[in-house]
């Protein structure tokens, strides 16, 4: 008899908890992915991650059909999709892996009450996260607000389990039952061409590849050099974590691996892997806050005086025009490659929110269209953290100077030079202050005095406390 494996984020063979329990219950596996995104997250998803999700479908698919098994695509309502498939498959059981987020909580809780009142088997698992965020509490049983005894709490309950291991060649359900193709899908509908696919491999195999090399090796410099733009510094790991190609465990496990083998040098390693559990905490935060993908943490700043006329602004940000170098490249890396350095991500969102004093949600929904990482939680967590308005978050009145962040975090010049044409024959003390050089580059003068514009924000700020 039948099984339906139902993939949602989680787009690997290995460590896969749904998939291996239906494989170990002896069924015909039918692996089903459903495109709904009106379904799980408030806005559409955006072009980047569009253009992810197909290939990493893509490599799933042919990882599958080299089991002798296929991934069967849909799109549209997921309760009536699945309940046509199991009525003509006559399935006995769903299995999927829990996602955290809160409408697909919602979601996935009303489809297991109609299945299971079909008299189907529906049963899902822990895939996502090292700790379901329901789990884990202040001694008050309130839920965190501050990352450093969330992280604590988590490490003390942390279970050493050995990742699992990929299936081996299925049973296939004959006949297939129809299904759309992928490109029926058309996710690459905005796209012109591949534009992102020299700067990544989406699916597991490209996710294993960054891994190990990562943790061959890079992973022991990271205290030191994960500030740094222009060094290739951090694990890149990112959008294979967001679309679950590779687990948050096995990644703790090469790691853990990495910190026995790199002797002596583990700073770097301990370094990298108190970072995983910023994405815990932001999915914990998601969990009991759920407005704040829309809505500021901390409610006082729902009064916060916000600048009302900001298209111009807004633009010249987007596009990587305001006359800051840091700023500028962090935006076009982010336009050209679906990703930007975290430091830049910093600089750039307090830019936005603080010097130009636009709403930290438009910066959020444009990453959100823009990255190939982009992620419910981490963004949420990203822009409010900048913004200064969530939680354990940085306090308003730091503002990063997008001057002295530039040459201290990219002395050389060397990421303004690879993603900032018009600087790059510039000598590097004038890559960061285009303004002083002679003859003027072709490049804008700085939209907003950095100074004044501080001034304003400290001033708005105050007047909030009162
Ligand atoms: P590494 O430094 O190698 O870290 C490894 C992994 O740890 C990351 O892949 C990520 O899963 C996790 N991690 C690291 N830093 C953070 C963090 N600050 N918050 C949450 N998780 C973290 N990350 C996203 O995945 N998606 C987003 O949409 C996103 N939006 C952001 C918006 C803003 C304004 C800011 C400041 C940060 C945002 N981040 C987001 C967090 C962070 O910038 C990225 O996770 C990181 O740059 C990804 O690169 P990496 O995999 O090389 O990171």
């Amino acid at each position: 008899s039948h099984a339906i494996v139902w993939f949602r984020r989680d787009l690997r063979l290995q460590d896969n908890p749904a998939l291996h329990h239906a494989v170990a219950q002896g069924y015909q596996v039918i692996p089903v992915y459903i495109y709904a995104p009106e379904e799980e997250t408030p806005w559409p998803s955006g072009r980047a991650s569009r253009w992810w999700l197909h290939h990493s479908l893509q490599a799933l698919d042919m990882a599958l059909r080299a089991k002798n098994s296929r991934l069967l695509f849909f799109q549209g309502c997921s309760l009536p999709i699945l309940q046509k498939l199991v009525e003509s498959t006559r399935t006995k059981a769903i299995y999927w892996n829990r996602l955290s987020e809160p409408a697909i909580i919602t979601r996935d809780k009303t489809i297991k009450t109609a299945l299971r009142s079909q008299g189907i088997t529906v049963q899902s698992f822990k895939a996502d996260l090292l700790h379901e965020p329901g789990t884990i509490h202040t001694q008050a049983g309130k839920p965190y607000q501050l990352f450093t005894p969330f992280w604590r709490t988590c490490q003390r309950s942390l279970l050493t389990e050995l990742p699992l291991t990929a299936p081996p060649i299925f049973t296939a359900p004959q006949p297939w039952p129809p299904s759309f193709n992928l490109a029926d899908l058309k996710l690459l509908a905005a796209l012109s061409t591949n534009e992102f696919a020299q700067f990544w491999q989406p699916g597991e195999t490209g996710a294993w590849q960054q891994l190990q090399q990562w943790c061959s090796g890079p992973i022991s410099h990271y205290a030191e050099q994960r500030d740094f733009p222009g060094i290739d510094g951090v694990s890149r790991l990112s959008p294979h974590l967001h679309f679950g190609e590779i687990s948050p465990r096995q990644v703790l496990g090469a790691v853990e691996y990495a910190l026995h083998h790199l002797n002596g040098r583990v700073r770097g390693v301990q370094n990298y892997e108190r970072q995983l559990f910023w994405r815990e905490f932001a999915y914990y935060l998601l969990y009991h806050y759920p407005y704040t993908p829309e809505q500021p943490l901390r409610p006082v700043f729902k009064k916060f005086p916000w600048r009302t006329d900001y298209q111009k602004l807004l633009k010249a940000w987007q596009q990587g025009q305001t006359g800051y170098p840091l700023v500028d490249a962090g935006m076009r890396e982010l336009l050209t490659t679906g990703w930007m350095h975290n430091r830049v991500r910093m600089v750039t969102a307090s830019f936005l929110t603080k010097n130009c004093a636009i709403p930290w949600q438009e910066g959020a929904y444009w990453f959100w269209e823009h990255l190939v990482d982009a992620d419910l939680a981490n963004n949420t967590l990203g822009w409010q953290w900048v913004a200064g308005c969530g939680a354990d978050a940085v306090p308003y009145y730091r503002i990063f100077n997008p001057l002295l962040q530039s040459t201290h975090f990219d002395p050389q010049g060397d990421y303004l030079q690879r993603w900032l044409p018009e600087l790059a024959d510039l000598p590097p003390q004038y890559r960061h202050r285009p303004w002083l050089a002679q003859p003027q580059p072709d490049y804008p003068t700085p939209i907003i005095d950095y100074m004044q514009s501080r001034r304003e924000a400290l001033g708005a700020y105050q007047h909030l406390k009162k």
